[in-house]
């Protein structure tokens, strides 16, 4: 049996403020929001993260993700969302259960994204490259 936190968040053994539910997925607050009505969609099929998650589950976590994001706007009265999946421990995932963040953004909330970088010249496509090379 999975023992992530989310997976006893699904089985209901840690409490959880839900705001949505069905067959394959789940969607929670997260207890350490970004902004109030940051949401976590997770599939309740195992799987750890983006590596790992099937074609269906993937599906529906994003399936989810759309039809609660606009009740979410709303009810927070936001400007705009960031969906966010961190995948791994140098990505910033803490919970091992794959998981899409669904965090409303306010004009002037003071959450800066990252910094952007430059490639140098002929980088870009070198790396483009060995990126079509990989797949
Ligand atoms: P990540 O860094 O993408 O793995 O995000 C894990 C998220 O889970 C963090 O934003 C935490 O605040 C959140 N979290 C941890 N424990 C709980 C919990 N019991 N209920 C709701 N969210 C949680």
């Amino acid at each position: 049996m999975e023992d992530t936190l989310f997976a006893k968040i699904i089985r209901r053994e840690i409490p959880a403020d839900v705001v949505y539910e069905d067959d394959e997925t789940l969607a929670f607050l997260d207890i350490h929001p970004n902004n109030p009505g940051h949401t976590l969609v997770i599939p309740k099929e195992p799987a750890q993260n983006i590596f790992d998650i099937s074609d269906e589950a993937l599906s529906a976590m994003t399936r989810t993700a759309r039809k609660i994001a606009p009740a979410i706007m709303r009810a927070v009265d936001a400007d705009g969302m960031n969906l966010v999946m961190n995948n791994k421990k140098a990505a910033g995932q803490l919970v091992f259960h794959a998981h899409l963040h669904l965090i409303p953004r306010f004009a002037d909330d003071g959450l800066r994204s990252w910094p952007r970088k430059e490639y140098a010249p002929g980088e870009a496509g070198a790396v483009a490259e060995k990126i079509r090379a990989a797949q």
